[in-house]
C-alpha cells in the first residue's frame, strides 16, 4: 500500500513537473524573471497567476449582435406595425417557424418568456388541482411557479453528477396523482431523456422539456425540446440567444398546439394559425396575453441565424479544454447524457467534498480563469417562500389537499442535490473565448489541480 502510494505521488511530481514546463514555454506571454520552480506556485500562494487580466464569460448572443439583428428590426420600426397579427411578413411568425425547423417540431409559439411558456405550456396539458408534477430539486423557480399558479403539486426529485434530474430517483416519486415530468436540461448539459421517457411511458406521465439553459443542445442527434410532449425555451439575456426577454412552445401535438395558441392569445385562435387548423377544433376557455412582440420576433428571427455558430463555439472549446486536462489522474468531470450534443457550457470537476471544491475554486480564481460553482438555478425546496408553501392566497389548492399538507420541502427533502452541487465547480465557457483563453483555462485547471493532489 505505502509503495503504491508513494508511486502515485511521484508520478503527479513529475506530471505537474511537465505541466509547468510547458506553461513556461508558451510563446508570446510575459512572465516575469521568476525561477522555473515558481511557476508551479498557485497564484493564491504568491505565485505568478496564469493569466494577469481575469478571463470573463458575458452573456452568449448579444456578443453576436450585428446587421443582421438590425435590419430585422429595423424593418418592424419603418413598417410601423410592431403587434404580430396582422403585421405584414411578421417577424414573430417568422421566428416561430424557424425555430421549429431548427429544432425539428411541427409547432412552436413565440411568447414572452420561458416563465410563460410554462405557463402556457401547463394550459396545454391541463395541468391543474390534484395533480402531481415532478422537478428536479434544483432549477429555476419558474418550473416550480408554473405548477403552483395552475393549482397542481411540485414533486422534487434529486439530481445527479449531471446536474439534471436523476432518473432513478422519479420513480419513488410517482403517486396515482403524477401527471407529468419536467426535466430541465440546466447549464448547457441535456438530461438523460431515454431513461425518463422511459419511467414516463410506463406510468402514462407527460414529459414538459424545459430547454431554458440548453437552447441549440442536442440529446442522441435530437434537438432538446423536439422529444418530450412539449418544449419550452426562453431568450432573456443569459441565454444561448437572446432579446433580453422572450420564449417559446413546442410541440408536435396539434391539440396541445391548439390549447397552446387559445391560452397565449386571450383564448382566441388568431389569423396565421386558424387555416393550419382548419378553423379550430376546439372551445375557447379562460387564458391570457403572453404573445410576442415584433420587435422581440425580429431579433430572435436574427439570432436563430447564428445559433449553430454560438453552439459550436462553445462545444469546440469545451472539447479543447476537457482533451487538455484528460490525462490528470483521478479527474472526475461533471457527467453528460451527450457529451458530444449539449452545449459544454461548463467545464466542472466534481470533488470528494465541498472543502476541495472551493479551495479549487478560490485557486482557480487566484489564477485568473474565473472559478464558479453550478449557477443559473437554485435549490429550490430549501427557499424559504417554497419551504413554507407561500402563496397569493391562503387557500391555494396547491396546498389544500391532503397530500398538499403534507408535503414537507426543505433542505431535508433533497441532501443528495445538496452535496452534489457542494462538491462540484469549474470554469464557465463562453463561444468568443479566443484559443488563448482556452489555453490559459487548461493550464489553470492543471496547475491547480496537480497542487492539489500532489500537496
Ligand atoms: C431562465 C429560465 C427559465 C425562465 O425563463 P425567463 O425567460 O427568465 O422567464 C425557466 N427555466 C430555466 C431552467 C431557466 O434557466
Amino acid at each position: 500500500m505505502h509503495e503504491q502510494k508513494k508511486n502515485r505521488r511521484e508520478f503527479l511530481a513529475t506530471v505537474g513537473a511537465a505541466s509547468a514546463a510547458s506553461i513556461l514555454v508558451r510563446p508570446g506571454e510575459v512572465r516575469g524573471a521568476a525561477a522555473p520552480e515558481d511557476k508551479a506556485r498557485l497564484a493564491i500562494d504568491g505565485g505568478t497567476p496564469v493569466r494577469k487580466k481575469a478571463l470573463s464569460s458575458p452573456p452568449y448572443g448579444p456578443q453576436f449582435y450585428d446587421d443582421v439583428e438590425k435590419k430585422e428590426l429595423l424593418e418592424v420600426l419603418e413598417s410601423r406595425s410592431p403587434f404580430r397579427w396582422g403585421a405584414p411578413d411578421s417577424k414573430a411568425l417568422k421566428f416561430e417557424q424557424a425555430y421549429a425547423k431548427h429544432i425539428g417540431v411541427e409547432y412552436a409559439i413565440g411568447v414572452t418568456s420561458g416563465t410563460t411558456a410554462l405557463y402556457t405550456a401547463m394550459a396545454a396539458l391541463e395541468i391543474g388541482p390534484g395533480d402531481e408534477v415532478i422537478l428536479p430539486a434544483w432549477t429555476w423557480y419558474a418550473d416550480y411557479d408554473a405548477v403552483v399558479l395552475c393549482g397542481a403539486l411540485p414533486v422534487f426529485a434529486e439530481i445527479d453528477e449531471s446536474l439534471a434530474i436523476d432518473p432513478d430517483d422519479i420513480e419513488a416519486r410517482i403517486t396515482p396523482r403524477t401527471k407529468a415530468i419536467v426535466p430541465s436540461h440546466l447549464q448547457g448539459g441535456v438530461a438523460d431523456m431515454d431513461a425518463i421517457l422511459a419511467i414516463a411511458r410506463k406510468h402514462k406521465l407527460l414529459v414538459v422539456e424545459d430547454c431554458a439553459q440548453c437552447c441549440g443542445g442536442r440529446y442522441k442527434g435530437r434537438y432538446v425540446g423536439s422529444i418530450g410532449d412539449m418544449g419550452i425555451n426562453s431568450f432573456q439575456l443569459s441565454k444561448t440567444i437572446t432579446a433580453g426577454e422572450g420564449g417559446a412552445v413546442t410541440t408536435n401535438n396539434p391539440t396541445l398546439f391548439e390549447r397552446a395558441l387559445r391560452f397565449h392569445s386571450v383564448g382566441s385562435l388568431p389569423g396565421p394559425y386558424k387555416e393550419a387548423l382548419k378553423g379550430g377544433l376546439l372551445a375557447s376557455f379562460a387564458s391570457c396575453n403572453f404573445r410576442m412582440s415584433e420587435f422581440t420576433g425580429a431579433v430572435l428571427y436574427g439570432q436563430l441565424q447564428k445559433l449553430n455558430t454560438i453552439c459550436e463555439a462553445v462545444r469546440r472549446n469545451n472539447r479543447k479544454v476537457r482533451e487538455g486536462i484528460a490525462d490528470l489522474p483521478g479527474l472526475k468531470l461533471r457527467k453528460s447524457a451527450d457529451v458530444e450534443g449539449d452545449l459544454g457550457a461548463t467545464v466542472f470537476l466534481v470533488w470528494e467534498t465541498k472543502e476541495l471544491r472551493d479551495k479549487f475554486l478560490r485557486a482557480l480564481r487566484a489564477e485568473g480563469v474565473g472559478g464558479s460553482p453550478p449557477g443559473g438555478s437554485a435549490v429550490l425546496p430549501r427557499d424559504q417562500r417554497i419551504e413554507n408553501k407561500l402563496t397569493i392566497h391562503p387557500d391555494w389548492p396547491s396546498f389544500q389537499t391532503p397530500q398538499g399538507k403534507a408535503i414537507k420541502y426543505g433542505a431535508d427533502s433533497c441532501p443528495r442535490t445538496i452535496d452534489i452541487l457542494d462538491r462540484t465547480g469549474g470554469v464557465l465557457m463562453n463561444p468568443k473565448h479566443t484559443d488563448e483563453d482556452v489555453q490559459d483555462i487548461i493550464a489553470a485547471i492543471r496547475k491547480v489541480y496537480l497542487a492539489m493532489r500532489t500537496a
